[in-house]
Protein backbone atom coordinates (compact mmCIF):
# COMPACT_ATOMS: atom_id res chain seq x y z
CA UNK A 1 0.00 0.00 0.00
CA UNK A 2 1.40 3.09 -0.84
CA UNK A 3 0.32 6.17 0.93
CA UNK A 4 0.18 9.46 -0.94
CA UNK A 5 0.23 13.31 -0.65
CA UNK A 6 -1.85 15.02 -3.46
CA UNK A 7 -0.98 18.14 -4.13
CA UNK A 8 -3.85 20.03 -6.83
CA UNK A 9 -6.17 17.08 -5.98
CA UNK A 10 -9.05 19.00 -7.76
CA UNK A 11 -7.14 19.85 -11.03
CA UNK A 12 -6.83 17.38 -13.83
CA UNK A 13 -3.86 15.53 -12.38
CA UNK A 14 -5.48 15.42 -9.36
CA UNK A 15 -8.39 13.81 -10.56
CA UNK A 16 -6.87 11.20 -12.67
CA UNK A 17 -4.89 10.01 -9.74
CA UNK A 18 -8.12 9.95 -8.06
CA UNK A 19 -10.16 7.52 -10.96
CA UNK A 20 -6.42 5.58 -9.98
CA UNK A 21 -6.64 5.56 -6.66
CA UNK A 22 -10.47 4.41 -6.71
CA UNK A 23 -10.05 1.55 -8.60
CA UNK A 24 -6.95 0.15 -6.51
CA UNK A 25 -7.66 1.01 -3.28
CA UNK A 26 -5.85 -2.13 -2.37
CA UNK A 27 -2.50 -0.40 -3.82
CA UNK A 28 -2.71 3.48 -2.97
CA UNK A 29 -4.18 5.41 -0.57
CA UNK A 30 -4.10 9.21 -0.45
CA UNK A 31 -3.40 10.84 3.30
CA UNK A 32 -3.07 14.20 2.38
CA UNK A 33 -4.56 16.50 -0.04
CA UNK A 34 -4.62 19.79 -1.11
CA UNK A 35 -6.64 22.44 -3.04
CA UNK A 36 -6.93 26.56 -4.41
CA UNK A 37 -9.70 27.61 -5.36
CA UNK A 38 -11.95 24.31 -5.28
CA UNK A 39 -11.40 23.76 -1.52
CA UNK A 40 -14.73 23.05 -1.18
CA UNK A 41 -14.96 20.76 -3.64
CA UNK A 42 -11.59 18.77 -1.84
CA UNK A 43 -13.74 18.28 1.38
CA UNK A 44 -16.07 16.14 -0.55
CA UNK A 45 -13.32 14.65 -2.03
CA UNK A 46 -11.74 13.80 1.29
CA UNK A 47 -15.21 12.54 2.39
CA UNK A 48 -15.05 9.81 -0.17
CA UNK A 49 -11.19 8.42 0.20
CA UNK A 50 -11.34 9.22 3.85
CA UNK A 51 -8.38 11.98 3.64
CA UNK A 52 -7.24 12.96 6.86
CA UNK A 53 -4.83 15.84 6.22
CA UNK A 54 -6.51 18.85 4.12
CA UNK A 55 -4.77 21.94 2.94
CA UNK A 56 -6.27 24.94 1.62
CA UNK A 57 -3.52 26.76 0.08
CA UNK A 58 -5.02 29.93 -0.02
CA UNK A 59 -4.66 30.07 3.98
CA UNK A 60 -1.58 30.83 5.59
CA UNK A 61 0.77 27.03 5.70
CA UNK A 62 4.09 25.38 6.13
CA UNK A 63 4.39 22.97 3.37
CA UNK A 64 7.12 21.14 4.77
CA UNK A 65 4.90 20.28 7.95
CA UNK A 66 1.81 19.59 6.31
CA UNK A 67 3.79 16.94 4.19
CA UNK A 68 4.89 14.90 6.78
CA UNK A 69 1.54 14.95 8.43
CA UNK A 70 0.21 11.43 7.35
CA UNK A 71 3.29 9.62 7.29
CA UNK A 72 3.47 9.64 3.36
CA UNK A 73 5.45 7.20 1.03
CA UNK A 74 5.76 9.59 -2.13
CA UNK A 75 4.13 13.23 -3.20
CA UNK A 76 2.22 13.74 -5.96
CA UNK A 77 2.89 17.29 -7.06
CA UNK A 78 0.22 18.23 -9.01
CA UNK A 79 -0.40 21.94 -8.76
CA UNK A 80 -0.36 24.01 -11.81
CA UNK A 81 2.29 26.69 -12.70
CA UNK A 82 5.13 28.53 -10.62
CA UNK A 83 3.05 28.00 -7.23
CA UNK A 84 3.97 24.68 -7.58
CA UNK A 85 7.76 25.29 -6.77
CA UNK A 86 7.97 25.63 -3.62
CA UNK A 87 5.85 22.43 -2.40
CA UNK A 88 8.33 20.69 -4.56
CA UNK A 89 11.35 21.95 -2.74
CA UNK A 90 9.58 20.94 0.57
CA UNK A 91 9.00 17.70 -0.51
CA UNK A 92 12.69 16.88 -0.94
CA UNK A 93 13.31 19.09 2.17
CA UNK A 94 10.88 16.93 4.31
CA UNK A 95 12.94 14.24 2.25
CA UNK A 96 10.63 12.32 0.87
CA UNK A 97 10.15 11.06 -2.91
CA UNK A 98 8.66 13.56 -5.52
CA UNK A 99 6.30 12.19 -8.44
CA UNK A 100 6.05 15.88 -9.96
CA UNK A 101 3.54 16.15 -12.77
CA UNK A 102 4.41 20.23 -11.77
CA UNK A 103 7.01 21.08 -14.80
CA UNK A 104 7.22 24.50 -13.54
CA UNK A 105 9.33 23.65 -10.66
CA UNK A 106 11.61 22.46 -13.31
CA UNK A 107 11.59 25.00 -15.44
CA UNK A 108 11.98 27.86 -12.93
CA UNK A 109 14.04 25.78 -10.14
CA UNK A 110 15.56 22.83 -11.99
CA UNK A 111 19.17 23.61 -10.94
CA UNK A 112 18.45 24.02 -7.46
CA UNK A 113 15.75 21.52 -7.09
CA UNK A 114 18.04 18.38 -9.01
CA UNK A 115 21.02 19.69 -6.99
CA UNK A 116 18.79 19.31 -3.57
CA UNK A 117 17.38 15.55 -4.60
CA UNK A 118 20.87 14.57 -5.21
CA UNK A 119 22.52 15.73 -2.23
CA UNK A 120 19.82 14.08 0.09
CA UNK A 121 19.79 11.02 -2.48
CA UNK A 122 15.30 11.26 -3.07
CA UNK A 123 14.22 10.36 -6.07
CA UNK A 124 12.07 12.71 -8.63
CA UNK A 125 9.91 10.62 -10.47
CA UNK A 126 8.46 11.65 -13.92
CA UNK A 127 4.34 12.30 -14.22
CA UNK A 128 4.75 14.42 -17.57
CA UNK A 129 4.12 11.57 -20.54
CA UNK A 130 7.00 12.54 -22.25
CA UNK A 131 9.50 12.28 -19.52
CA UNK A 132 7.61 9.51 -17.96
CA UNK A 133 8.95 7.80 -21.29
CA UNK A 134 12.12 8.82 -21.17
CA UNK A 135 12.82 7.71 -17.66
CA UNK A 136 11.27 4.36 -18.71
CA UNK A 137 13.78 4.18 -21.77
CA UNK A 138 16.76 5.20 -19.54
CA UNK A 139 15.97 2.43 -16.74
CA UNK A 140 19.43 0.06 -17.32
CA UNK A 141 21.08 2.23 -19.92
CA UNK A 142 24.18 4.22 -19.31
CA UNK A 143 25.38 7.45 -21.38
CA UNK A 144 22.17 8.30 -24.10
CA UNK A 145 23.12 10.79 -27.15
CA UNK A 146 19.27 12.08 -27.89
CA UNK A 147 16.12 12.72 -26.61
CA UNK A 148 13.25 12.75 -29.30
CA UNK A 149 10.76 14.93 -27.27
CA UNK A 150 7.40 14.12 -29.13
CA UNK A 151 4.65 16.98 -29.71
CA UNK A 152 1.13 16.54 -30.52
CA UNK A 153 0.88 19.71 -33.03
CA UNK A 154 -1.80 20.93 -30.54
CA UNK A 155 -5.41 21.67 -31.87
CA UNK A 156 -3.49 24.15 -34.50
CA UNK A 157 -0.68 21.41 -35.87
CA UNK A 158 -1.00 22.45 -39.80
CA UNK A 159 -2.52 25.90 -39.42
CA UNK A 160 0.06 28.96 -40.56
CA UNK A 161 0.11 31.84 -38.49
CA UNK A 162 -2.74 34.25 -40.54
CA UNK A 163 -5.39 31.29 -39.48
CA UNK A 164 -4.95 31.56 -35.68
CA UNK A 165 -5.73 35.30 -36.14
CA UNK A 166 -9.60 34.85 -34.52
CA UNK A 167 -8.61 31.79 -32.24
CA UNK A 168 -11.34 31.60 -29.42
CA UNK A 169 -10.53 30.58 -25.59
CA UNK A 170 -13.11 27.43 -26.13
CA UNK A 171 -10.79 26.54 -29.68
CA UNK A 172 -7.22 26.95 -28.04
CA UNK A 173 -8.76 25.01 -25.13
CA UNK A 174 -10.36 21.73 -27.66
CA UNK A 175 -6.75 19.70 -27.31
CA UNK A 176 -7.74 16.62 -30.00
CA UNK A 177 -5.80 13.88 -27.75
CA UNK A 178 -5.32 15.24 -24.35
CA UNK A 179 -7.67 16.77 -21.43
CA UNK A 180 -5.94 18.85 -19.30
CA UNK A 181 -6.29 22.01 -17.22
CA UNK A 182 -6.75 24.79 -18.93
CA UNK A 183 -3.02 26.93 -18.81
CA UNK A 184 -1.62 23.49 -20.27
CA UNK A 185 -4.25 23.33 -22.35
CA UNK A 186 -3.27 26.65 -24.43
CA UNK A 187 0.34 25.98 -23.84
CA UNK A 188 -0.44 22.86 -26.04
CA UNK A 189 -1.86 25.44 -28.48
CA UNK A 190 1.14 27.63 -28.47
CA UNK A 191 4.00 24.69 -28.45
CA UNK A 192 5.14 26.62 -25.00
CA UNK A 193 4.57 23.50 -23.28
CA UNK A 194 6.87 21.80 -25.33
CA UNK A 195 9.61 24.29 -24.86
CA UNK A 196 8.84 23.65 -20.59
CA UNK A 197 9.32 20.25 -21.28
CA UNK A 198 12.76 21.20 -22.82
CA UNK A 199 13.57 22.93 -19.61
CA UNK A 200 12.03 20.17 -17.57
CA UNK A 201 13.99 17.62 -19.14
CA UNK A 202 17.30 19.22 -19.80
CA UNK A 203 17.32 18.97 -15.64
CA UNK A 204 15.98 15.70 -15.29
CA UNK A 205 17.94 14.13 -17.70
CA UNK A 206 21.18 16.19 -17.34
CA UNK A 207 20.91 16.63 -21.12
CA UNK A 208 21.72 19.29 -23.11
CA UNK A 209 19.58 21.95 -25.26
CA UNK A 210 21.15 20.56 -28.66
CA UNK A 211 20.03 16.76 -27.07
CA UNK A 212 17.01 17.16 -27.21
CA UNK A 213 15.21 17.04 -30.52
CA UNK A 214 11.24 17.76 -31.20
CA UNK A 215 9.33 15.72 -33.24
CA UNK A 216 5.70 16.24 -33.90
CA UNK A 217 3.61 12.81 -33.29
CA UNK A 218 -0.28 14.10 -33.77
CA UNK A 219 -1.51 10.34 -32.85
CA UNK A 220 0.45 10.73 -28.98
CA UNK A 221 1.00 7.25 -28.81
CA UNK A 222 5.07 7.43 -28.54
CA UNK A 223 5.30 9.25 -25.67
CA UNK A 224 8.88 10.31 -26.11
CA UNK A 225 12.09 8.11 -27.63
CA UNK A 226 16.01 8.22 -26.17
CA UNK A 227 19.01 7.25 -28.90
CA UNK A 228 21.94 5.68 -27.53
CA UNK A 229 25.50 6.23 -29.03
CA UNK A 230 25.13 2.70 -31.14
CA UNK A 231 22.46 4.46 -33.23
CA UNK A 232 19.56 1.96 -31.38
CA UNK A 233 16.47 4.14 -30.35
CA UNK A 234 13.91 3.07 -27.69
CA UNK A 235 10.48 4.42 -27.44
CA UNK A 236 7.45 3.95 -24.50
CA UNK A 237 4.00 3.58 -26.43
CA UNK A 238 0.59 3.85 -25.02
CA UNK A 239 -2.99 5.32 -25.45
CA UNK A 240 -2.71 9.19 -24.71
CA UNK A 241 -3.74 8.39 -21.08
CA UNK A 242 -1.97 10.29 -17.89
CA UNK A 243 -3.27 7.74 -16.11
CA UNK A 244 0.39 5.41 -16.90
CA UNK A 245 2.56 7.97 -16.72
CA UNK A 246 1.08 8.90 -12.80
CA UNK A 247 0.86 4.97 -11.91
CA UNK A 248 4.24 4.23 -13.39
CA UNK A 249 5.52 7.01 -10.98
CA UNK A 250 4.02 6.33 -7.97
CA UNK A 251 4.69 2.54 -8.27
CA UNK A 252 8.30 2.88 -9.39
CA UNK A 253 10.30 0.55 -9.62
CA UNK A 254 7.37 -2.12 -9.77
CA UNK A 255 4.81 -2.45 -12.06
CA UNK A 256 1.65 -4.02 -11.71
CA UNK A 257 -1.40 -4.04 -13.13
CA UNK A 258 -3.58 -0.82 -12.25
CA UNK A 259 -6.32 -1.08 -15.05
CA UNK A 260 -4.61 1.33 -17.66
CA UNK A 261 -5.92 0.88 -21.53
CA UNK A 262 -3.80 -1.06 -23.73
CA UNK A 263 -2.42 -0.28 -26.97
CA UNK A 264 -4.60 -1.64 -29.84
CA UNK A 265 -2.54 -2.05 -32.91
CA UNK A 266 -4.76 -3.75 -35.48
CA UNK A 267 -5.46 -0.36 -37.15
CA UNK A 268 -3.09 2.24 -36.24
CA UNK A 269 -1.18 4.32 -37.75
CA UNK A 270 2.00 6.60 -36.14
CA UNK A 271 3.46 9.55 -38.28
CA UNK A 272 6.04 11.76 -37.16
CA UNK A 273 7.70 15.36 -38.91
CA UNK A 274 9.24 18.28 -38.23
CA UNK A 275 7.92 21.36 -36.04
CA UNK A 276 6.51 24.85 -37.83
CA UNK A 277 8.90 27.26 -36.66
CA UNK A 278 7.23 30.00 -38.12
CA UNK A 279 3.90 29.46 -37.24
CA UNK A 280 4.96 28.17 -33.81
CA UNK A 281 7.15 31.31 -32.70
CA UNK A 282 7.79 29.69 -29.29
CA UNK A 283 10.72 27.21 -30.81
CA UNK A 284 12.59 30.23 -32.11
CA UNK A 285 12.57 31.53 -28.50
CA UNK A 286 13.21 27.92 -26.98
CA UNK A 287 16.23 28.56 -28.39
CA UNK A 288 17.54 31.86 -27.54
CA UNK A 289 16.74 30.39 -24.18
CA UNK A 290 18.57 27.11 -24.50
CA UNK A 291 21.52 28.42 -25.15
CA UNK A 292 21.49 31.16 -21.73
CA UNK A 293 19.73 29.00 -19.77
CA UNK A 294 20.66 30.50 -16.76
CA UNK A 295 17.04 33.35 -15.96
CA UNK A 296 15.48 32.94 -19.26
CA UNK A 297 13.63 29.65 -18.27
CA UNK A 298 12.15 31.69 -15.66
CA UNK A 299 11.47 34.23 -17.81
CA UNK A 300 10.03 32.47 -20.36
CA UNK A 301 7.90 30.51 -17.88
CA UNK A 302 6.57 33.98 -15.95
CA UNK A 303 5.87 35.58 -19.10
CA UNK A 304 4.20 32.99 -20.23
CA UNK A 305 1.77 32.48 -17.35
CA UNK A 306 0.95 35.63 -17.78
CA UNK A 307 0.18 35.62 -21.18
CA UNK A 308 -1.93 33.03 -20.61
CA UNK A 309 -4.13 34.08 -17.85
CA UNK A 310 -4.66 37.63 -19.89
CA UNK A 311 -5.72 35.35 -23.08
CA UNK A 312 -8.16 32.96 -21.17
CA UNK A 313 -9.82 35.89 -19.23
CA UNK A 314 -10.22 37.29 -22.79
CA UNK A 315 -8.14 40.52 -22.68
CA UNK A 316 -5.29 39.91 -25.58
CA UNK A 317 -5.90 37.82 -29.06
CA UNK A 318 -3.86 34.34 -29.27
CA UNK A 319 -1.16 35.83 -31.40
CA UNK A 320 -0.15 38.33 -28.77
CA UNK A 321 0.78 35.34 -26.67
CA UNK A 322 3.63 34.87 -28.79
CA UNK A 323 4.14 38.81 -29.17
CA UNK A 324 4.79 39.22 -25.35
CA UNK A 325 7.11 36.55 -24.84
CA UNK A 326 8.62 37.33 -27.95
CA UNK A 327 9.02 40.65 -26.26
CA UNK A 328 9.95 40.33 -22.69
CA UNK A 329 12.77 37.16 -23.87
CA UNK A 330 13.86 40.14 -26.11
CA UNK A 331 14.84 42.57 -23.02
CA UNK A 332 16.13 39.62 -20.85
CA UNK A 333 19.67 40.65 -19.42
CA UNK A 334 21.68 36.85 -18.67
CA UNK A 335 21.28 37.18 -14.80
CA UNK A 336 23.06 34.10 -12.67
CA UNK A 337 20.24 31.87 -10.25
CA UNK A 338 22.05 31.27 -7.07
CA UNK A 339 19.51 30.67 -4.92
CA UNK A 340 16.18 29.94 -4.11
CA UNK A 341 15.13 33.85 -3.40
CA UNK A 342 16.68 34.92 -7.08
CA UNK A 343 14.34 32.54 -8.35
CA UNK A 344 11.56 34.07 -6.91
CA UNK A 345 12.73 37.61 -7.52
CA UNK A 346 13.79 36.65 -11.32
CA UNK A 347 10.39 35.43 -11.64
CA UNK A 348 8.51 38.37 -10.10
CA UNK A 349 10.24 40.80 -12.11
CA UNK A 350 9.56 38.87 -15.37
CA UNK A 351 5.54 39.32 -14.65
CA UNK A 352 5.84 43.15 -14.08
CA UNK A 353 7.90 43.49 -17.71
CA UNK A 354 5.18 41.07 -19.00
CA UNK A 355 2.30 43.41 -17.57
CA UNK A 356 3.63 46.53 -19.02
CA UNK A 357 2.51 45.15 -22.41
CA UNK A 358 -0.71 46.17 -21.48
CA UNK A 359 0.06 49.38 -20.11
P1 LIG B 1 -5.30 22.18 -13.31
O1 LIG B 1 -5.38 23.63 -13.60
O2 LIG B 1 -6.36 21.29 -13.81
O3 LIG B 1 -5.17 21.95 -11.73
C1 LIG B 1 -4.26 22.66 -10.97
C2 LIG B 1 -4.32 22.26 -9.51
O4 LIG B 1 -3.44 23.13 -8.78
C3 LIG B 1 -5.71 22.44 -8.90
O5 LIG B 1 -5.90 21.46 -7.91
C4 LIG B 1 -5.62 23.82 -8.26
O6 LIG B 1 -6.50 23.97 -7.16
C5 LIG B 1 -4.19 23.85 -7.77
N1 LIG B 1 -3.67 25.21 -7.71
C6 LIG B 1 -3.85 26.21 -8.61
N2 LIG B 1 -3.20 27.33 -8.22
C7 LIG B 1 -2.59 27.02 -7.04
C8 LIG B 1 -1.77 27.75 -6.12
N3 LIG B 1 -1.45 29.04 -6.34
N4 LIG B 1 -1.31 27.12 -5.02
C9 LIG B 1 -1.62 25.82 -4.79
N5 LIG B 1 -2.42 25.08 -5.60
C10 LIG B 1 -2.87 25.67 -6.73
O7 LIG B 1 -3.85 21.71 -13.85
P2 LIG B 1 -3.43 20.31 -14.44
O8 LIG B 1 -3.88 19.21 -13.54
O9 LIG B 1 -3.74 20.26 -15.87
O10 LIG B 1 -1.83 20.43 -14.35
C11 LIG B 1 -1.13 20.34 -13.13
C12 LIG B 1 0.36 20.31 -13.42
O11 LIG B 1 0.65 19.11 -14.14
C13 LIG B 1 0.83 21.46 -14.31
O12 LIG B 1 2.11 21.85 -13.92
C14 LIG B 1 0.87 20.84 -15.70
O13 LIG B 1 1.83 21.44 -16.53
C15 LIG B 1 1.27 19.40 -15.37
N6 LIG B 1 0.82 18.43 -16.36
C16 LIG B 1 -0.50 18.26 -16.62
C17 LIG B 1 -0.93 17.34 -17.56
C18 LIG B 1 -2.40 17.10 -17.80
O14 LIG B 1 -2.72 16.17 -18.52
N7 LIG B 1 -3.28 17.86 -17.23
C19 LIG B 1 0.03 16.55 -18.33
C20 LIG B 1 1.41 16.76 -17.96
C21 LIG B 1 1.78 17.68 -17.01
P3 LIG B 1 -8.01 24.55 -7.36
O15 LIG B 1 -8.60 23.82 -8.53
O16 LIG B 1 -8.66 24.19 -6.08
O17 LIG B 1 -7.87 26.00 -7.62
MG1 LIG C 1 3.71 16.46 -21.51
Amino acid sequence: MKKIVLLGATGSIGQTTLELVRRNPEKFQIVGASAHAHFPELEKIASEFGIKYLLDTREPFSAKEFLKKGEPDIVLNAVSGFAGLKFSLATIEADLPLALANKESLVAGGELLMQLAREKDIDILPVDSEHSAIFQCLQGEGNFEKIILTCSGGPFYGRKKEELKNISVDQALAHPQWSMGAKISVDSATLANKCLEVFEAMHLFRAKGEQIEIVIHPQAIVHSMVQFPDSSIKAQLSPPTMELPISCALQFPQRTKTGCPVQDFSDLNLSFTTPDRETFRTLKLLDTCTQEMANFPIVFNAANEVAVAEFLAGNIPFLDIFDLLERVIGETQKEAVDSIEKIFDIDARARKMAQKYFS
